[in-house]
This record gives structure tokens, sequence and C-alpha cells, in this order.
């Protein structure tokens, strides 16, 4: 297996121009392989890909990893897997991966459920391929170019001074709070994302609105925008069907959140805890 430093550098790239010393690592629907030992990511060279006995069923050039080019195997259901090697689902290797692999792993998901998808030419039917030359499908009996497709989300966490709105999702399976996020609509600017998605799931009105950050979130092809807002007015009704409950919660007894380190929502909260507890050090301007 190879082993990556912390100053490994991961660059997106379409065309393999480079054709560097070839990498690996291999995806099966969301679950990726996993060295058993280390529990981290598979990554493989040529040999061991080449004596590996694996199924393969797609390949797919994903970037550029330091002096490698690294490409996603896509395996067959029915493959063997490397000894001392497991497939584990990508959502449990949150937090625990380093950020470089979250990107190469959440762009290889994505890549290969894309061709997996696309098939087939959604205008006239025809059957596609991989264009020689762009990252798309192409069908060649009516130039239809069908690329990647991500679906860019808002999530703003919605603060009122000392106060953060948090809100429980329906569908969470715990008592775990989050801040509010909704997909921004075809034709929708994000400012009106925001201010449509948070009367909608919550009854307020925000003003003030400040870009804080963004994540890729392959579950599935969501790009998530992250946002601080200030409450203007308006008193909290959660929507009853997507939100159960929605509070606001002094930032010194806050409810179970996500972590930092998996979500930009907690990233948010964290974010602004710090800066209120900053305030409140002796000297702080
Ligand atoms: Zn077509």
């Amino acid at each position: 297996m190879i082993t990556l430093s912390s100053k490994t550098t991961f660059v997106v790239e379409n065309t393999d121009t480079k054709q560097l010393e070839k990498i690996y690592l291999v995806v099966k629907g969301e679950d990726l392989l996993i060295d058993s030992v280390s529990q981290n990511l598979a990554l493989i060279d040529n040999d061991q890909y080449k004596w590996s006995g694996m199924a393969v069923k797609t390949e797919h050039f994903i970037g550029y990893l330091d002096n490698n080019s690294l490409y996603a195997l896509e395996l067959d259901n029915e493959s063997l897997l490397i000894p001392e090697t497991s497939l584990k689902p990508f959502r449990t290797l949150l937090g625990i991966i380093p950020d470089t692999y979250f990107g190469i792993c959440s762009r290889s998901i994505q890549l290969v459920e894309w061709n997996r998808k696309n098939k087939y030419c959604g205008t006239c039917g025809s059957e596609t391929s991989l264009h020689l030359v762009e990252k798309a499908m192409f069908c060649k009996d009516c130039n239809n170019l069908i690329y990647p497709r991500i679906s860019p989300c808002i999530i703003v966490l919605v603060t009122d001074n000392e106060r953060l709105l948090l809100a429980h999702n329906k569908n969470f399976p715990t008592k775990i709070f989050s801040t509010l996020a909704g997909f921004i609509e075809v034709g929708e600017t994000v400012e009106e994302a925001i201010q449509r998605e948070i009367f909608e799931e919550v009854s307020i009105k925000v003003k003030n609105c400040q870009y804080y950050g963004s994540q890729s979130w392959p579950f599935p092809s969501q790009l998530m925008l992250g946002f601080h807002a200030e409450y203007e007015e308006g008193d909290l009704k959660p929507d009853g069907e997507e939100i159960d409950i929605a509070e606001w919660f002094h930032y010194q007894s806050l409810p179970d959140v996500p972590p930092g380190r998996i979500s930009i929502s907690g990233r948010l909260i964290e974010s602004y805890v710090n800066k209120l507890t900053k305030k409140d050090l002796p000297g702080f301007t």
C-alpha cells in the first residue's frame, strides 16, 4: 500500500496529459477499499493492481497526487479483494481520513457514479462513451455531452448575539442538531436561496449573510456553500415536514452538533463559538 505524507498535494485534472506513474484507489458504490492494518484508504500501485485479481469495471482519471497520476477503479460486484483489505462506506471514514484524502474520495465516488448513471443519452437514447478530451460522456448520434453534475446547496448558521439557531431534521437518526440547509433552486441566486430556505424551514428572516467556506459532499453530488447570517425578525416555527425541532441555544449550552472535522455545519458552529469565546477574554477588542 502507498502511504501519503501530510504534505501530499492533490490537483484536480480531467485528462492525464502528464502520464505519470499510476496509482489507484478502489471504489464500489459509496464504499472504498481500506487497508485493514492502518484502517486508512488503500492506495495501490501498478504492480499491486496487476496481481490483485480484482475484477474492475471502469477506470477514471481523477487528477495528480504528488508525482503520480491517480485513477479510481470501479470494482465489479463479484470481485475478490486484495488480502488484508476491506470495503468500508465513505461516510464511516469522515473525520478519520486526512483532508487530502477526503477530496480524492469524494471526487472518485462521484465520477464513478456519474459514469454508471449516464451509459445512455438522455436526448436520443443511444449508448454513450467517455469523451476523449472532455470529462464528459459523449453521444456520437446527437453530439450530446453529459458532464458530471454537482448540486449547489446553502448551509447557514443563523445567530442572534450569543444564541445560535440549530434545528433537528426529521431524518436525523439521533438527537443531533445542526445548521439549516437546502438546495439552490434553478434560476435562484445564492442570497435568494438563503432567505427562502430559512423562511420555509423555520419562518424567520435573516440579514447580513457572510460567506464562510464550502465543502464537497458526495451523498450524492452536493456542493455545500456555508454562510453565517444574523437573525432579523419573526417567530421560530419549524415546518414540521423537514424540521421537527428548531431552537435558539446559548453558545455555552449547545446540544449535540456535528463535529467540525466532519462537516462544514460543525465548522460554522465552532468558528462562531470561538469568536464569542475570544470576546470574553480580557484585553480582546
Ligand atoms: Zn444522443
